[in-house]
């Protein structure tokens, strides 16, 4: 009798301990936002943490898409003056803010030039030089005043949240997740990756860096736990007429698609905003300003992946990041 209680005993203590060891898993795939996105969660809410992070990231959606007409800023982009919400003015003033410290490389007013190139509609054209001149004349942060609750445009002007949507909803994402007790959760939306906490074997996250050109492989893994991971590369939409191919992310200074020594840009920091805002910005300034940007303001780590085929990480993530390519480490030291 004895005996028999102390296996249960032993039993049920093997139980608990293998149940602790084992979080609840629960999960959530659905397309939004113009991309598929998948959520992970480990813990005892994780069920009502993934369903609440879905119903989010659909709101967010409906108030941000550039082509739904009952969002916000299709209201916006058509000379409507509707009430805004906190999430559209939150995100407008700090897209402006980051378009002011990137000296303008991000710019969610160059939706105008966007569309000129089919990138909305996939009926991909080259617009010449005049029609872009003209369009440029839209385009422009500085014009864009928020005036307490209203944001006015000028006649012509547009915006787009295409560059900072993602970011900015992983990082309600994460906080939905945190209110829910969870402590280890992924959140994918199409390449806009949080990585909340760590895995539940207490590793750190391990997440994929696309080979732009050859995205369905890894040109490198990187180690994360706590972190926002975001990729921007023209590999991400693009078409090819007469052997050139033009990438979706636009240099707002002459109205072309980017195109300097960079295939791709990985921001890592805790915030999915200044991440998805920065990797658009970065790719845009091309290589050595963007180091030259990460020596100057920090707050962030990167990889770059250069069109030759070489990596640079900033010394932040160095050791984290493991790849069979020429790896190069950037540091502060002149
Ligand atoms: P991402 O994939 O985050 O780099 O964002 C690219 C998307 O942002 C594009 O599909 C456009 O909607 C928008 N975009 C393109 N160029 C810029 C730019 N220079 N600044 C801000 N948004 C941009
Ligand atoms: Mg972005």
């Amino acid at each position: 009798m004895k005996r028999a209680t102390a296996l249960l005993i032993i039993l049920s203590s093997f139980l608990l301990v293998s149940c602790a060891k084992s979080p609840k898993k629960s999960e959530e795939h659905f397309p939004a936002m113009d991309t598929y996105i998948t959520v992970e969660a480990y813990g005892e809410n994780s069920d009502k943490a993934v369903r609440e992070v879905r119903s989010r990231v659909e709101y967010l959606e409906k108030l941000w898409s550039a082509t739904d007409e009952n969002s916000e800023i299709y209201a916006l982009n058509h000379g409507k003056d509707p009430e805004l919400s906190k999430e559209t003015l939150d995100l407008a003033k700090y897209s402006l803010e980051m378009s002011e410290k990137t000296d303008g490389a991000f710019d969610p007013t160059i939706y105008p030039v966007l569309t000129a190139w089919g990138f909305t509609t996939e009926n991909y054209r080259i617009p010449d030089s005049g029609e872009l001149s003209e369009l440029l004349g839209n385009v422009g942060y500085k014009n864009v005043v928020i005036d307490g609750e209203k944001i006015v445009l000028k006649r012509g002007m547009m915006l787009d949240f295409g560059g900072s949507a993602k970011g900015a909803a992983s990082d309600y994402c994460a906080e939905i997740m945190r209110e829910n007790g969870i402590k280890s959760a992924l959140i994918n939306l199409g390449g806009n990756i949080y990585a909340l906490g760590e895995r539940t074997d207490g590793k750190k996250w391990r997440i994929g860096i696309a080979d732009p050109e050859n995205p369905s492989e890894n040109a490198g893994i990187l180690d994360v736990s706590d972190r926002a991971v975001v990729t921007s590369g023209n590999y991400e939409r693009n078409f090819t007429l007469n052997g050139k191919t033009y990438g979706h992310i636009i240099d707002p200074k002459t109205g072309f698609p980017a195109d300097n020594d960079l295939l791709s840009v990985t921001v890592v920091s805790e915030e999915g905003r200044l991440c998805d805002t920065l990797s658009t910005a970065l790719f845009v300034m091309g290589k050595d300003k963007a180091a030259d940007y990460w020596k100057a303001v920090g707050g962030f780590e990167m990889i770059m992946i250069e069109k030759s085929g070489n990596i640079f990480v900033t010394d932040g993530i160095f050791g984290d990041f493991s790849s069979e390519r020429a790896v190069f480490c950037i540091d502060n030291a002149e």
